[in-house]
């Protein structure tokens, strides 16, 4: 089989992370770029002399050098700033989108047959950056949020009842944040609706749980955010991709009137595979989901809106 090769912009705490769970599942050869050179030729070097205790001989290159992206199978972009003292989300915003443009930019250049998956935050907005300034297809970028939201409430969900955490699979649309969209009509355990094992109030609370999830974390850490769970998430979306798993999944995709919503950038369930989103899944909403669906889509619209307003992405 040949040699699949995936690169990560951006080897920060979610970066690296999602580096060591590609490495400990064999799944591709990685390169890691960052401008924090020397940091992440140390981290390369670290993972590589755990290879033979862990077992893994996949090539693992740490450096500031862009080229050596080329020919990547799939560019993940992880780069991105956190909020720092006196600076307000617009500028938050501003400085990520330049990041990611730029990232975006060198994807482009040195990988052109790429799958893009984003990570960087604000997602839904940094989605459209990679997208508008890749000028790849639309199957080919893609943001990771939903799988990582899934994943909270099914480990919310299983606790509750006791379960296998892999007994349980959950559905979370939407955008990334507040306003995304759980699904408990469409989570089930061992195919048993939750709605038929948990009361009302009980799921009211782990979905409003699953929402803060992130930010729970960011309360207990003070400084920087989840990055276990969100790296999981990435290594989960290359796996699928690399090994045309068709994995059916919640992914921000860019929806061409899907779910009755135009040009957004919005989490739905798509199945991942070589051709990255393979399809895009559309779930019989009742009225109360497509209301949720539909403020959720509000929200992320006017976040691109602020986006164009002092950004133009070509
Ligand atoms: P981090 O600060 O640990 O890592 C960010 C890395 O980006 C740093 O190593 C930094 O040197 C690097 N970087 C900055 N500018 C760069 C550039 N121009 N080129 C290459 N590298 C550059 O942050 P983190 O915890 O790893 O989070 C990374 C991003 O992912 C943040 O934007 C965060 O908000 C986001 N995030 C998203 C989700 C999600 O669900 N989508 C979950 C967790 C984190």
């Amino acid at each position: 089989m040949p040699r699949r090769k995936v690169s990560i912009i951006g080897a920060g705490n979610v970066g690296a992370t999602a580096a060591y769970y590609i490495a400990e599942k064999v799944i591709a050869d990685i390169v890691m770029v960052d401008v924090a050179e020397g940091t992440t030729k140390a981290k390369a070097l670290d993972f590589l002399h755990a290879g033979p205790m862990r077992g893994y001989d996949v090539s693992i290159q740490g450096t500031s050098d862009f080229s050596a992206i080329a020919d990547s199978d799939v560019a993940v972009i992880t780069a991105g700033l956190p909020r720092k003292p006196g600076m307000d989300r617009m500028d938050l915003l501003r400085v990520n989108a330049e990041i990611v443009k730029s990232a975006a930019k060198r994807i482009a250049h040195y990988a052109p047959n790429a799958t893009v998956i984003v990570v960087s935050n604000p997602l839904d907005q940094m989605c459209h950056v990679a997208f508008r300034t890749t000028g790849f297809a639309v199957h080919r970028v893609m943001g990771m949020a939903g799988i990582l939201d899934s994943t909270r409430f099914r480990y919310f969900v299983a606790t509750e009842l006791g379960c296998a955490l892999t007994d349980v699979h959950a559905m979370v649309l939407g955008g990334h944040g507040d306003q995304m969209v759980p699904l408990p009509r469409f989570t089930t355990v061992a195919g048993i609706p939750v709605t038929r094992l948990l009361d009302r109030a009980v799921i009211d609370r782990i979905v409003d749980r699953t929402r803060q999830g992130g930010a729970e974390i960011v309360a207990h850490l003070k400084t920087g955010s989840a990055y276990y769970a969100p790296a999981a998430s990435v290594a989960e979306m290359v796996e699928a991709i690399v090994t045309d798993r068709k994995t059916l999944a919640p992914c921000a995709a860019f929806l061409r009137g899907e779910y009755g919503i135009e040009n957004l950038f919005m989490g739905v369930p798509v199945l991942l595979g070589k051709n990255g989103i393979e399809r895009i899944v559309e779930l019989d909403l009742d009225e109360a989901e497509t209301a949720q669906l539909r403020s959720s889509a509000d929200a992320v619209k006017k976040g691109v809106d602020e986006l164009n307003t002092f950004f133009t992405t070509r």
